[in-house]
């Protein structure tokens, strides 16, 4: 059912499975478990708690987890994309004519967001929207806006540690089911950024094709080693 690394619990069951126990919580906090993540909440206690609570499932999200779940002997049943699962719930939401929140983003990325969003899911609910340049010590105007839509999902794109910053201040005070740090997941809905193509993706390779779209984000790369590392020193 899970797998553990350095601590954490990596949900190790598919896709599905994983959307099908979600919709059964009554809260819960989803954790892109990529190598970057979960490297800042090992060194940020704030961060480690959150993803470490009873509320929040990590999944494996990055060929780099995946590599390491196969480390500890526990290989991951499938790596899951934060994106999918985020389409999944979009489209569950749609089907029940439940509220979705989107934060995050620039605004004109959110609006684009949200046009290409409503092309795709006619039916989908978006009961609100702000874009994710504001106070994270200040807003509460944006967490009062959220309480009264009373959306059943948030999904909050503003990159790691501030989205899971913004859900870890306020998850107690809103009355969403469904959190979800979604980091660049509002760009690419947007078209701005685009996913691999299939078989790069089905090679593991998706962060070859990111660097080579956005070459700035190679020095982010680095983060890989040094967490396939500290679970080879954990062994
Ligand atoms: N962002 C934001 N507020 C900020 C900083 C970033 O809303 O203060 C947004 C940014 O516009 C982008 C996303 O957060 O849409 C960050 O995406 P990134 O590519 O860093 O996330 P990744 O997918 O790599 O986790």
């Amino acid at each position: 059912m899970y797998t553990k690394i350095l601590g954490y619990k990596i949900f190790n069951k598919s896709k599905s499975e994983l959307l099908n126990e979600i919709f059964e919580k009554d809260k819960v906090n989803i954790v892109s478990g990529n190598p970057e993540i979960l490297f800042n909440g090992l060194e940020d206690k704030s961060l480690n708690e959150n993803f470490n609570s009873e509320y929040s499932v990590i999944i494996p999200d990055g060929v780099g987890t995946v590599i390491a779940s196969r480390m500890v002997k526990n290989p991951v049943k499938e790596k899951i994309a934060g994106i999918e699962v985020m389409k999944g719930i979009l489209y569950k939401g749609a089907n029940e004519g439940k509220g979705i929140y989107l934060l995050g983003a620039k605004e004109e990325t959110l609006q684009e967001c949200i046009k290409n969003i409503k092309k795709d899911i006619p039916t989908i609910n978006i009961v609100g929207a702000h874009n994710g340049y504001f106070d994270l010590d200040n807003c509460d105007d944006i967490v009062q806006d959220i309480k009264d839509k009373k959306p059943w999902a948030i999904f909050v794109a503003m990159g790691c540690p501030r989205q899971e910053n913004f859900i870890i201040n306020n998850m107690d005070k809103l009355p969403c089911k469904i959190y979800m740090g979604v980091g660049g997941s509002f760009d690419v809905f947007a078209g701005n950024v685009k996913r691999a193509p299939k078989w790069m993706i089905s090679l593991g390779l998706e962060w070859l094709y990111r660097v080579s779209n956005e070459p700035s984000r190679i020095k982010r790369l680095g983060v890989i080693p040094r967490f396939l590392w500290r679970v080879a020193k954990s062994k």
